[in-house]
């Protein structure tokens, strides 16, 4: 049954004590609840927060301390490393590394990325999982459905939640799923002083969209799949990358251009940022990454629409960079 939203943010102490709930910033009955079913998903003990970028600053603040190393997947998500670069005005350090190898042995956390995003590269997580630090491995992509971090040994699963969880594009928000209680309470306790906790609506929203999460993921990656495939024959594509499962793909077309006049040309499939939404979405990520990606690279995040319908429009946008 729907939860209701509970929007209080403060409660009546029981018996002269804080109970359960006492004031919104440590935690509220919706935030917990959808709490709840995100640790069941990935098999651990989920925390909410403001948004993904929110989530990965909590678990470097929490478990961290100025001159310890990060090892960062090398391709994952632009803004974790972006993120770290802010941290490294307070001590913190980090290395690059090729996530389908073992991680630099020195390092006292190990970030993962299940596919990174936009390489679309694989970690190996069981092999990651025995290294001596911490092990988070960022699985927005792939989402529970497809890998669940925890099972293979990592320390901690992390989701912007933002994407396939929430699934909308209404709601931002990031999940932590720890694997120990003690971590998970180290970075409850960071959480309630730095006050970075959702908020009940966007908590409401996101229990709404795991409503949906398996039928959803289902269909997108079955499209996804369908369409990597027919990119991979057509001439203007040089390079598909996907790791064969989930919704994310990106492809590379002959420059920046090129890769203008696809994002732009295409109208089933909007030209837009983001991933994990219902409505399919393309575009060329060297705007924000600059020369870390190529070029004529695009990000294409497959939806739910109909997939010969969107193949169609993909196309007829290939159609015209080639000629
Ligand atoms: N991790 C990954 C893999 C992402 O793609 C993103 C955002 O695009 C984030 C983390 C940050 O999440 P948010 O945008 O919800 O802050």
């Amino acid at each position: 049954m729907p939860v209701p939203v509970d929007r209080s943010t403060t409660w009546p102490y029981e018996d002269g004590e804080p109970g359960t709930f006492s004031y919104a910033r440590f935690s509220s009955p919706t935030v917990a609840e959808a709490e709840l079913r995100v640790g069941e998903l990935d098999g651990g003990e989920a925390l909410l927060f403001a948004s993904g970028a929110a989530a990965c600053t909590a678990v470097f603040l929490a478990l961290l301390s100025p001159g310890q190393v990060v090892a960062l997947a090398e391709g994952a998500y632009y803004g974790t490393g972006r993120l770290l670069d802010e941290l490294r005005r307070w001590g913190l350090e980090h290395v690059e590394f090729d996530q389908t190898g073992p991680p630099p042995p020195d390092a006292d956390l190990v970030w993962l990325e299940a596919p990174s995003n936009p390489f679309l590269t694989m970690p190996d997580l069981t092999g990651a999982a025995a290294h001596s630090g911490i092990v988070v491995c960022d699985s927005t992509a792939a989402t529970p459905r497809h890998v669940r971090p925890l099972e293979h040994g990592c320390d901690i699963a992390l989701h912007s939640a933002t994407k396939f969880l929430a699934g909308h594009d209404d709601a931002l928000v990031g999940a932590v799923v720890c694997r120990h209680a003690a971590t998970a309470e180290r970075i409850r306790e960071l959480r309630s002083r730095t006050g970075g906790i959702a908020a009940p609506d966007v908590a409401w929203l996101l229990l709404r969209g795991l409503e949906t999460l398996e039928i959803r993921v289902a269909r997108q990656s079955a499209t996804a799949a369908a369409i990597a495939q027919r990119l991979g024959g057509h001439p203007a594509v040089e390079t598909v990358r996907y790791p064969g499962f989930g919704a994310l793909l990106s492809f590379d077309v002959a420059d920046a251009e090129a890769a203008r006049h696809v994002e732009t040309a295409t109208t089933l499939v909007a030209n837009m940022t983001s991933l994990g939404g219902v409505r399919s979405r393309i575009e060329a990520r060297a705007r924000w990454e600059g020369e870390r990606v190529p070029p004529g690279l695009l990000r294409l995040s497959i939806g739910l629409e109909d997939p010969d319908a969107l193949w169609a429009d993909l196309q007829q946008a290939l159609d015209g960079a080639s000629t």
